[in-house]
């Protein structure tokens, strides 16, 4: 047996940990630079948590409140222009994965001077100032990853930055998705469960991703009847927010593979949110595999017998309608077999057909 298995952030997860553990902030420096979302920070009490612990520790913040969902390299840039100006120490990015995704991107932007829209895709190695990242949706594990996947209009597509940007210390309590709306819930517990399929049935998969994904597994078995059943309890908060880490940290060790690549194109274009983006292909995904060994596995972990009752699950949970023309399946299919990281990541050679099938059926 061989595996590499490196997760340098700290985790703190349970109720109030911020308020616990306000001394983490301390090592960090002595002004903060909070990055959050417009609204749903200062309502689901994380950024007042977050607030009065850096208020007791004895440091200074500052906040920019503009993220926008699928967060822009214009944003990005904007915020850093702030930061830089501020002399900001650390960052902490607060939020659903946009939030905490834009953090890391502005940590990097603000270490680097140089580093502007048009050139942050060199391939050089960047550093970047501390990360902290407050979950406040249970699904992309970007607390624990380090992925940064922005935006780029320049190219029309979305992107991941290309640097390992870990947080130092990731904050989870799953208190701040009590309100989370019912649609936001399913769409980001989606992507949660996209993690844990595309980390487990991948190339990169090891004995360290079976721990992670199969246990993630098995709490969504009871995660999927709630969402259907709509019993959101705290229990259930609880257990999706630690599913969603799991498979963060599956996939800072593996990557995605083929829904999340597929999905790029369907937010970028036709406005899915990511999680539905990755859900609506799920099951033509898991069809297009000729060996079914290990999803049958998978599936028996969550107590289903069959990949029809996944299916009847992600029915009962998500219905998209979205127009899309054989044209676009194409142009689609085709910038998609052309990311060769994506396509190395997926355990069965694909061909450009097996592609455009999954989409064509699954749209
Ligand atoms: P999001 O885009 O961060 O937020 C979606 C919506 O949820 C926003 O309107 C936000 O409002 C609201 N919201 C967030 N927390 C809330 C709460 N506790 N209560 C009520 N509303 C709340 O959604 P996301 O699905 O978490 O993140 C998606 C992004 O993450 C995508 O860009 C995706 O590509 C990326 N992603 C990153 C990784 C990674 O490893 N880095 C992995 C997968 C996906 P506000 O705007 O007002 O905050
Ligand atoms: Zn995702």
């Amino acid at each position: 047996m061989e595996f590499k298995y490196f997760m340098p952030t700290e985790i703190y997860f349970g109720e109030d940990v911020v308020l616990k553990n306000k001394d983490v902030f301390k090592k960090l420096g002595r002004k903060a630079f909070i990055i959050t979302g417009r609204n749903s920070a200062k309502k689901n009490g994380s950024y007042e948590d977050v607030t009065k612990a850096l208020a007791e520790a004895g440091i200074e913040y500052l906040l920019f409140d503009e993220v926008e969902e699928n967060p822009s390299l214009e944003t990005i840039e904007k915020a850093s222009g702030l930061g830089k100006a501020n002399n900001v120490d650390f960052v902490i990015g607060i939020g659903g994965g946009s939030p905490m995704d834009a953090a890391k991107a502005i940590a990097v932007f603000i270490k680097n001077p140089e580093v502007n829209q048009d050139n942050v895709f060199s391939g050089r190695k960047l550093e970047f100032i501390p990360v902290v990242a407050v979950a406040t949706t249970s699904g992309t594990g970007s607390e624990v990853t380090q992925y940064s996947i922005v935006t780029s209009n320049k190219e029309m597509t979305k992107k991941n930055l290309g640097q390992v940007i870990f947080p130092q210390v990731a904050f989870l309590d799953y208190k701040y998705t009590y309100d989370l709306p019912y649609d936001i819930t399913v769409n980001t517990a989606i992507d949660a469960f996209s993690h844990l399929v595309e980390g487990y049935l991948n190339s990169n998969s090891t004995f360290m991703s079976e721990i992670y994904a199969e246990r993630g597994f098995q709490l969504f078995e009871d995660c999927f009847k709630k969402l259907v059943t709509k019993d959101l309890d705290h229990g259930f908060r609880a257990d999706v927010m630690l599913a969603s880490t799991l498979a963060g940290i599956l996939i800072s060790q593996s990557g995605t593979s083929l829904p999340h690549g597929m999905g790029y194109p369907l937010t970028y274009f036709k406005g899915l949110p990511h999680g539905l983006a990755n859900g609506v292909l799920m099951i033509e995904y898991l069809r297009s595999f000729k060996d079914q060994t290990k999803i049958e596995k998978m599936l028996k972990v969550m107590g289903m017998s069959s990949l029809a009752e996944l299916e009847e699950i992600l029915k009962k949970l998500i219905t998209v309608k979205v127009k899309i023309t054989e044209e676009e399946i194409r142009e689609y299919a085709q910038e998609f077999i052309a990311n060769k990281a994506k396509l190395k990541n997926h355990t069965e050679e694909v061909k450009l057909e097996d592609i455009e099938r999954i989409y064509r059926n699954s749209l």
